[in-house]
């Protein structure tokens, strides 16, 4: 459709069209900007053209006046000098009747009076001769009497001579003007040669007065247009009146301020001596015109300004309107960018105004939705009527300032959660016009909460139906950051026993005291990231309050909020503890058990071993009786005899004495024991039994073997133990004699950095088989037929209980087993841990 203008255009109107092309192509500042300069262009177009009109039109009138002037001045200059001429004829005339003697004296003076009188101009006339001498003389009565002649007189010597002259030599007549006094009205001279028969016979003089000649010469109606006055060569006025010259304030350019219209011309017949000059009286027109001018000139200023003024404004306005697209296109992209429903409401409860996001988020399009009143289309039909409330809610002005949560139904049908905030809209008036309703799709924040809130709920259900108590404090703080269900129900809902628990097991906890509360951090320099993760306690103890035994675990984490915080975990291990005692007890037991039924495998060799001092103390009564009775018996011999008999009693005391201290039942009781008490009495023991299985013992006990700490009847059971096993298995393997040998040695040694006591068992043997190897500390275990198979399982606790280990191996001899050897080692400085205490670890 353009396309079919714009060629029409260009065809009827090329410049209107260019123009109109021009102007398209101007950004909308330039074009605002034209638009504004446009007017005041022309406002200055107009004043210059009213300025040049009116200087053309002064210009023409003053060159009308000018005209006017010169042409009134050249009439009366006209008339001065024709009225001169007349004179001059008339003069001329009584000249030619006086040459031709038709004149006398007395008729020149009657002529005279009737000129003098008929043209006041003329002031006087008197005959003079050739010798100057004044023939005859007529004179106004108005002349003053300086300047009266009296007939008979000679002119005075200076007077007019000159003229007198010029006169006699030329023959014309000559107007001269005489230098008078200036306080006496200034005359014109007139001297017409008088001839005689062609010789110079005198000359008439008239003399005109100059004001008179202006009064009378020059018209009526020129004088009363214009100020006319009469001056001499010089410029000197001599009759009439100047104007003063105009414009002195100056408050006119020179170009408009009205000139003095003057003209001036000689006067002819005179001659250059005699200037006429006419000034115009000022008109109303020069007045006039500049009140035109300058109310021109107000008006065209005042439009300029209000023209710049209203530009200005405009400019103002048109950034004010900058401001305000800008304005709106940034609220608009802001709309539009944002996540946020908005809904526009007017006053009834129409929309007026839906957001794309709204759009988006309901699938309803914005036609679809504004205009609509309630119910609205994304209302699901279940909530219609709370709906209709909250909205009947809502024009009323009853807002909740947290918002509403409603659910949305989408075009499809489908449904969403979603929060409403309504804030009311003001228009700039501070009327309200209606209310502004935000909407957020809360589905994924509901989503995310249920979801934190179930996990939440599934880490408390852990945590409150963990059978430990749990609980957290920060440090140097009585504030309980977490509790489980145990704690609460333990120590309630305090930080006591938290802290006790803290104190009770050790862990180092630094509460801050009021000194150290100035301290800046109160793990100076220690790394807190390392303390929570290296720093994990564990401590049993007991709290007397519950009546329990608890293990105590302890950790530092960092704390939600970033504060270093303990916790504390707390199981409760009275019944562990409470079967680790009975256990420990039936240890206890079977060890004693243990000790009795190795005596009683060893019974046959304490009959074999008692045997012989009582039947040594038998025979020393038999024979002591038989010599009693045959009287032969000494005093000395008897004591002899008694002396021997109690000894032997006392060995089989001894025996008996040692064997009751050994299966004694006794508490464990820990002491500084020394390594070779022990081994002594431990060999006394085996002895009974080595001696009645033929078997030899030596033992090997270093020097200067540190005092041990430990239970000695244990250990001297495991070594009994073990050496009965050693001659067991030397008597099974029918050893001939001399191979018939255990050999027991307690050195010092070093495992593991560690000093500690070794004692070994070293037999001949067959050794262990593999099987046996495999099953050695097995309770119940045995190869013997009347074995109870629980003596290594008792020595190995035994050891173990002692921070000791215990271990078997064969000896070779080539390829052949030759024996085998048992062997323990104790620590030397082991430190009673509470541990090895009670733990005797027995598998009853
Ligand atoms: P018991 O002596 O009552 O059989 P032990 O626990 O003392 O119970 O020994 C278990 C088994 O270990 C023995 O039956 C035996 O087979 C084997 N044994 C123990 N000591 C030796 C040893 N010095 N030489 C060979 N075998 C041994």
């Amino acid at each position: 459709m353009q396309d079919s203008v714009v060629p029409e255009l260009h065809e009827v109107a090329p410049p209107m069209s260019w123009l109109r092309r021009w102007w398209r192509r101007q950004t909308p500042g330039r074009q605002d900007r034209f638009a504004m300069l446009a007017p005041l262009a022309a406002v200055m177009l107009f004043l210059a053209a009213i300025i040049s009109a009116f200087w053309y039109l002064r210009l023409e009138e003053m060159d009308r006046e000018q005209e006017a002037v010169r042409r009134d001045v050249e009439y009366a200059q006209q008339r001065v000098r024709l009225r001169l001429l007349e004179r001059q004829e008339q003069l001329m005339r009584i000249a030619r009747d006086i040459a031709n003697k038709d004149v006398d004296p007395e008729e020149f003076v009657g002529r005279a009076e009737t000129l003098v009188i008929q043209y006041p101009e003329l002031q006087s006339l008197a005959w003079i001769d050739d010798r100057r001498r004044i023939k005859a003389d007529y004179s106004a009565p108005s002349l003053p009497p300086q300047q009266q002649r009296e007939a008979g007189d000679v002119l005075k010597p200076g007077e007019t001579e000159t003229t007198f002259l010029l006169v006699r030599d030329l023959q014309q007549p000559v107007y001269a003007q005489p230098a008078g006094g200036t306080e006496l009205a200034p005359l014109l001279q007139l001297h017409v040669p008088l001839a005689d028969q062609a010789r110079f016979a005198g000359v008439i003089l008239a003399e005109y007065s100059i004001d008179g000649l202006l009064r009378y010469g020059v018209p009526a109606e020129v004088s009363a247009r214009y100020a006319v006055s009469l001056h001499d060569g010089k410029g000197r006025l001599l009759a009439g009146q100047t104007l003063p010259p105009r414009n002195t304030a100056g408050w006119l350019p020179s170009w408009v301020a009205p000139r003095t219209n003057e003209f001036e011309v000689p006067v002819t017949p005179v001659g250059n001596g005699l200037v006429l000059r006419g000034q115009a009286y000022r008109t109303s027109l020069g007045l006039v015109g500049s009140g035109l001018f300058w109310l021109v000139g107000t008006l065209s200023a005042m439009t300029a300004w209000m023209l710049i003024g209203n530009w200005r404004h405009t400019r103002r306005r048109v950034q004010a309107q900058q401001a305000l697209i800008a304005e709106t296109n940034f609220r608009r992209a802001m709309e539009n960018s944002m996540l946020t429903g908005m809904r526009a409401l007017d006053m009834q409860g129409r929309i007026t105004y839906v957001n794309p996001a709204f759009c988006q988020m309901t699938g309803w399009s914005e036609p679809e939705l504004v205009g609509r009143t309630a119910p609205f289309p994304y209302w699901p039909d279940a909530d219609r009527e709370q709906l209709n409330a909250r909205l009947d809610d809502e024009l009323n002005g009853r807002t909740t300032p947290g918002g509403f949560q409603v659910r949305v139904k989408r075009k499809d049908g489908s449904l969403f959660d979603a929060r409403m905030y309504v804030s009311p809209l003001i228009d700039p008036k501070g009327h309200q016009t209606g209310w502004m309703t935000s909407m957020t799709d809360i589905t994924e924040p509901n989503r995310i909460r249920e979801q934190l809130s179930a996990s939440y709920e599934r880490f408390t259900t852990v945590l409150e139906a963990l059978d430990a108590s749990v609980s957290v404090a920060p440090l140097g703080s009585e504030e309980l950051l977490f509790a489980n269900k145990l704690y609460r129900l333990w120590f309630g809902l305090h930080t006591g026993g938290h802290l006790q628990m803290v104190a009770q097991a050790g862990v180092p906890d630094q509460p801050r005291t009021d000194e150290s509360l100035d301290e800046v951090d109160s793990f100076v320099g220690l790394p807190t990231g390392q303390l929570t993760t290296a720093q994990s306690e564990n401590a049993e103890i007991f709290v007397p309050e519950l009546g329990k035994w608890l293990e105590v675990r302890s950790r530092y984490l960092n704390w939600v909020d970033g504060r270093l915080a303990q916790m504390v975990i707390a199981t409760d291990i009275t019944p562990r503890r409470h079967a680790e005692e009975q256990a420990s007890a039936q240890a206890e037991r079977a060890q004693a058990a243990s000790r009795l039924v190795t005596m009683g495998e060893m019974a046959s060799s304490v009959a074999h071993e008692l045997n012989q001092p009582l039947t040594a103390i038998n025979n020393y009564c038999n024979g002591m009786v038989s010599r009693i009775r045959g009287g032969q018996i000494r005093e000395d011999d008897l004591l002899k005899a008694l002396e021997k008999t109690a000894h032997q009693a006392q060995r089989a005391g001894q025996i008996i004495q040692r064997i009751r201290s050994f299966v004694r039942r006794s508490e464990p009781n820990r002491t500084e024991a020394d390594v070779a008490t022990m081994v002594g009495e431990a060999v006394e023991l085996a002895e009974i039994e080595l001696r009645r299985r033929n078997v030899r013992l030596s033992h090997y006990v270093a020097a200067r073997l540190p005092k041990l700490l430990v239970d000695p009847i244990l250990i001297e059971q495991v070594l009994v133990n073990l050496m009965k096993n050693a001659a067991e298995a030397i008597d099974h393997a029918r050893r001939p004699p001399a191979q018939r040998s255990v050999e027991l040695r307690a050195v010092p040694r070093q495992v593991d950095g560690q000093a500690v006591v070794e004692f070994t068992v070293l037999d001949t043997g067959k050794g262990l088989a593999p099987e046996v190897m495999d099953r050695l500390y097995e309770a119940f275990f045995s190869t013997k037929v009347e074995g109870m198979g629980i003596g290594l399982n008792l020595c190995r606790s035994i050891v173990e209980s002692h921070q000791g280990r215990m271990q078997a191996e064969n000896i070779y001899n080539g390829a052949d087993i030759a024996g085998c050897r048992f062997s323990f080692w104790l620590p030397v400085s082991g430190a009673i841990s509470s541990a090895a205490n009670k733990d005797t670890g027995v598998v009853a």
